[in-house]
C-alpha cells in the first residue's frame, strides 16, 4: 500500500520498519477548551488509519498525547481561578467523552505532557550535553537550531526563508531568534516543576519527541498531525529527537487537511467554531464522520451548513437502500453461498476497497464506490421476477455481508437502520411542527378510502400530505411515509 510522505512530497510505498508492527504517533489536543470538529476530524483520520493497517494485517500501536500544560491552558484556568493541571485534567476527560460520542477507535496509549515532566529534563539535559542546547541566566533552555544541519527539511525551506514567517520574540539570552524553547522559566502564579535550571515547564515540541520516543522508540512509523503543525512544531520535533538519537525521527510524515467554516479559517476569535458537542447534538455520529471521510484526508474541507445536511440524506439514502435491501434479501431467503449473479461491481466490493484505501487511505473513492454497488442492487431489484428472485436474494445478501465488513472498518452501517432513519425522520417532523400520530391518522383514513374505493379521497389525502412534505408509498407491507426534503 502507499502512503503519501510530506517529507518527500510523493506517495511511497509503506514499509513498516519491523514486520507487521507499526508504530504511529499523532500529535493530539491542547486542552485549553472544549474539542471542536477540527479535533474530530484529526482523530477520524487516525482512527482510520489504525482501522484500515489493523484490517490489512498490520499490529498497530497507536499513540496519542494531551497537551496539558501550556500559555493558554494557564491563562485559561487563572481567568477561572482554578489551578492549571486540575483545570487541564477535567477538560482532558470532557475531551475524551467528546471523542467516544464519535464512535471511534481510541489511541492505544494516551500521553499528558505533566505526567513526563521527568523524562522531558533528561531529554533536555542531553541535548545540553551535545551542544545542541543551552539555558539562560533566566533559567529558559533554548534548542540551538543552526548546529541542526537538516533544519527546515519537513516544510522544505532554509533558516533564513523560515524566520521571515515567524514572529520574533527577543528573549533575554536568546543567541538567535530562531532557537525555540525547550524549557521555560517559570513565572509567578505558574505551574512548575524543579528542574537543573529553576522552577519551569516544558516548552510544547519537546513533549512530543519524548512521549513518541519513550511510547514507540527511536524510529517511528508514521507521525501525523494537522497540516498547521508542520512548521514548526514538526520541524522541531525532528530537531529535538534526531540531534538526540542521530537516527530518522519517523519515516512517514503524514498531514490532515484543515477545517475551514463557511469560507473562513476556523477560530475562536471568529465566533465559527463547533464543538464536537454541538456537532453530535445535532448530527448523528455516522454523519459527522462520512462528512469527514469523504473528503481526502489530506485535503482542507470547506464546511457550510448544508454540508452537513446533505451528508446526512447521503447517510440516510445508504442506510435505507441498505435495509431496502435487506428486506428483499431476507424474504427470498438469500444464500451467500448460493448461485450469484455475475457483476463486476457487485462481486468485487472488498478489493474496490482495498484498491482504493492502499492507495493513501482514498475514502472519496470508496464512498463512490458504494453509491455504485447500491445503485446496481437497486437495479437488480427493479429486475427482480419469479424466475431469478432467488439468484438475486443471494448476489444481495453476499454484497451485504461484504460491504458490512468493508465499511465496517471504517465504523459505518453499525447502527439498526430503522433506528437510524427514524431518529433523522423525527428530527425533521420536529422541524416542519407535524405529529406523527397526524400522519398514521391521514394514513388510516387514506386506507379505509381505498378500501371503499373512493379514490379521489385518497388522492386528496395524498396531496394533501405532499403539500406540508410527507410523501407516501405503497408497499406489501401497507403504505409508508418519508420525508419529501431528504431525497
Ligand atoms: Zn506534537
Amino acid at each position: 500500500m502507499k502512503i503519501y510522505n510530506s517529507m518527500t512530497g510523493r506517495k511511497e510505498e509503506f514499509i513498516p520498519i519491523d514486520g507487521r508492527n507499526v508504530k504511529m504517533y499523532a500529535c493530539g489536543i491542547t486542552v485549553n477548551d472544549l474539542s471542536h470538529i477540527g479535533h474530530a476530524r484529526q482523530a477520524i483520520v487516525y482512527a482510520m488509519f489504525t482501522d484500515y493497517l489493523r484490517y490489512r494485517g498490520y499490529n498497530v500501536k497507536y499513540v496519542r498525547n494531551y497537551t496539558d500544560v501550556d500559555d493558554k491552558i494557564i491563562d485559561k484556568a487563572n481567568s477561572l481561578g482554578r489551578d492549571a493541571i486540575e483545570f487541564s485534567r477535567a477538560q482532558i476527560v470532557e475531551a475524551e467523552k467528546d471523542l467516544e460520542s464519535l464512535h471511534i477507535t481510541s489511541a492505544d496509549v494516551k500521553t499528558k505532557a505533566s505526567e513526563y515532566i521527568e523524562k522531558i529534563i533528561k531529554f533536555v539535559e542531553e541535548l545540553i550535553e551535545k551542544d545542541m542546547a543551552y539555558s539562560t541566566p533566566k533559567g529558559d533552555v533554548y534548542y540551538r537550531v543552526r548546529n541542526f544541519r537538516n533544519y527546515g527539511k519537513l516544510s522544505h525551506r532554509k533558516i533564513d526563508e523560515l524566520l521571515n514567517g515567524v514572529r520574533i520574540d527577543l528573549e533575554e539570552g536568546k543567541e538567535d531568534p530562531i532557537d525555540f524553547a525547550l524549557w521555560k522559566s517559570a513565572k509567578p502564579g505558574e505551574v512548575s516543576w524543579d528542574s537543573p535550571w529553576g522552577q519551569g515547564r516544558p516548552g510544547w515540541h519537546i513533549e512530543c519527541s519524548v512521549m513518541a520516543t519513550d511510547t514507540l522508540g527511536e524510529t517511528i512509523d508514521i507521525h501525523g498531525g494537522g497540516r498547521d503543525l508542520i512548521f514548526p512544531h514538526h520541524e522541531n520535533e525532528i530537531a529535538q529527537s534526531e540531534a538526540l538519537t542521530g537516527k530518522e525521527f519517523a519515516h512517514y510524515w503524514s498531514h490532515c487537511g484543515l477545517i475551514k467554516i463557511n469560507g473562513e479559517k476556523m477560530s475562536k476569535s471568529l465566533g465559527n467554531s463547533v464543538t464536537i458537542r454541538d456537532a453530535v447534538k445535532m448530527y448523528n455520529y455516522e454523519v459527522l464522520k462520512y462528512l469527514m471521510l469523504s473528503k481526502h484526508y489530506s485535503s482542507d474541507i470547506d464546511i457550510h451548513d448544508e454540508d452537513y445536511i446533505l451528508s446526512e440524506k447521503q447517510m440516510y439514502y445508504f442506510y435505507n437502500t441498505i435495509s431496502a435491501a435487506e428486506k428483499y434479501a431476507k424474504t427470498y431467503i438469500g444464500d451467500e453461498n448460493g448461485e450469484k449473479i455475475e457483476d463486476g461491481t457487485l462481486n468485487t466490493i472488498k478489493e474496490q476497497f482495498v484498491e482504493a484505501m492502499d492507495d493513501d487511505f482514498n475514502t472519496p473513492v470508496v464512498f463512490a464506490n458504494l453509491h455504485v454497488t447500491l445503485k446496481n442492487i437497486n437495479n437488480l431489484i427493479k429486475t427482480s421476477n419469479k424466475t431469478n428472485r432467488q439468484v438475486i436474494a443471494n448476489t444481495i445478501i453476499k454484497s451485504l455481508n461484504d460491504i458490512k465488513e468493508v465499511y465496517g472498518v471504517l465504523g459505518f452501517f453499525k447502527q439498526n437502520p430503522d433506528v437510524f432513519a427514524k431518529e433523522i425522520k423525527e428530527k425533521y417532523l420536529n422541524k416542519m411542527n407535524i405529529n406523527e400520530k397526524f400522519i398514521d391518522d391521514e394514513i388510516a383514513k387514506r386506507t379505509e378510502a381505498k378500501k371503499n374505493k373512493d379514490y379521489v379521497q385518497a388522492d386528496k389525502i395524498r396531496a394533501e400530505l405532499d403539500g406540508i412534505g410527507i410523501i407516501l408509498n405503497d408497499t406489501i407491507d401497507g403504505t409508508k411515509w418519508d420525508i419529501k426534503e431528504l431525497y
